[in-house]
């Protein structure tokens, strides 16, 4: 039986230097967010369940994944497994929808999704996500600037190989068409094809492309392409993005079976993948493009575009591509104590932080060599050492860790000989 004392299966606890990447990369989410007018959104981490999970629903995430529970008020209750569900649910219960001079609309999220899932490198339990969501505007120049902001984020952690995969499902009338051809298709398959396909098949067969069982099951290279049953104005419009896209010198490859998991998208839809992606855990972001969902939650006919981003997934990769780096702790000060001084170094240790300075002291009268090494530890650029002798006299020893330099000064002179030598 699994230790009860352990982090659950998928889930894991981020620490130490490790903590530097995520802020790190949070920080030029936060950036960039604010750049294209993206305003952050904080929704609950957990819904009513009807919010994530639609009638005829296929996809993995709603019919397997999800962590529900009933809560004590016998109420259905779901950890989120995704953002975009919970800000139209918002955008739709604040009425957001009123204020149409603020069209699109533009929300962004950030934190933890849980999914039920089998854990392997890049797909998590409790994983976190960043996302946006730009409602109220249905534009090809929205689209594709919605796929520039996430192509920017990877650019600014140094992520050099990601590839935009791109395709487009195109509207309504198209889809229609384009089901039917899938379901011709595929049925004189069907007993062959795994028990999801089969569901899916009835529920949304476009999603019978995005199995990962029979991916390799000779139907699937033949099947119909959903640019082949583009009504006129949907193929503009898919044009008229990756026209966008040159004109904003971004990379993309036209993927003609790409569909994406959720069962709402319509027109744009795009995934970005590291260029030597093996296998299917490889996705860094991927959206598109939606037109019911606004709708679903009593908002009206409102369209919005958007994306979900893994943020593990990126941070192994900015990794890997030497992108970002752990930063090592410094501080500026460490305060050493000798013999009965009181709290004269605690003293000193809040004057130095009181002015901005990273102080660090001993609680326990450890001996000397104990300290020295703490404050190694720590990487103090200043060592500021009290003893009686100096307690007695109103001064303190100071030592510049880098040129070796050591002096006595008083006390009144501490904060400003420190932030000399640290350079503050
Ligand atoms: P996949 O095909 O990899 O299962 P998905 O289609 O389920 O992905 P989305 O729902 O589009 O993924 O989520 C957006 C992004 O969130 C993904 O591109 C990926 O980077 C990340 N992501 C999704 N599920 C997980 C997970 N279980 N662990 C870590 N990251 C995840
Ligand atoms: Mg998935």
């Amino acid at each position: 039986m699994a230790n009860k004392f352990q982090m659950p299966r998928g889930t894991q606890d981020i620490m130490g230097e490790d903590v530097s990447l995520w802020l790190q990369v949070e920080d030029i989410i936060r950036k960039e967010c604010e750049k294209y007018g993206y305003q952050e959104i904080r929704t609950p981490v957990f819904e009513h369940t009807e919010v994530f999970k639609f009638q005829n629903d296929s996809s993995d995430m709603v019919t397997k994944e999800m962590y529900t529970f009933t809560d004590s008020g016998e109420r259905s209750l779901t950890l989120r497994p995704e953002g975009t569900k919970g800000i139209v649910r918002a955008f739709v219960e604040h009425k957001m929808y009123g204020n149409t001079a603020e069209f699109p609309y533009k929300l962004f999220y950030m934190g933890p999704m849980f999914r039920y899932e089998r854990p392997q490198k890049g797909r998590y339990r409790q994983f976190h996500q960043f996302g946006v969501e730009a409602i109220g505007a249905k534009s090809p120049l929205l689209d594709a600037e919605t796929i520039a902001l996430g192509y920017d984020i990877t650019r600014k952690m140094g992520i050099k190989s990601v590839q935009i995969l791109i395709n487009t499902l195109g509207d309504d009338e198209s889809r229609d068409r384009y089901r039917t051809a899938l379901k011709d298709h595929f049925r004189p398959y069907l007993p062959e094809l795994c028990e999801d396909c089969r569901r899916r098949f009835e529920m949304n067969p476009l999603r019978i492309l995005d199995c990962k069982v029979d991916r390799e099951h000779p139907s699937f290279a033949s099947a119909p392409v959903s640019q082949d049953y583009l009504n006129d104005s949907s193929r503009e419009y898919f044009d008229r993005v990756l026209k966008a896209l040159d004109d904003l010198g971004i990379p993309y490859v036209i993927d003609n079976r790409l569909v994406r998991g959720l069962d709402y998208y319509s027109n744009t839809v795009f995934e970005a993948v590291p260029v030597d992606a093996q296998g299917q855990q490889a996705a860094v972001f991927a959206g598109g493009q939606y037109d019911g969902l606004v709708e679903h939650y009593g908002g009206g006919q409102l369209p919005g575009v958007g994306f979900g981003m893994g943020l593990e997934r990126m941070i192994s990769l900015a990794r890997e591509e030497g992108g970002i780096a752990p930063e090592v702790r410094e501080t500026d000060a460490y305060v050493i104590s000798m013999g009965n001084v009181g709290s004269y170094a605690l003293k000193a240790t809040q004057m130095l932080r009181d002015e901005g300075l990273k102080a660090e002291t001993d609680y326990q009268g450890r001996s000397l060599k104990a300290q020295f090494k703490a404050s190694d530890r720590v990487r103090a650029k200043v060592l500021v050492i009290i003893g009686e002798d100096e307690y007695k006299n109103n001064q303190v020893v100071i030592k510049n860790t880098e040129s070796k330099e050591q002096f006595t000064a008083d006390f009144d002179k501490l904060v400003e000989t420190v932030k000399g030598i640290v350079g503050k």
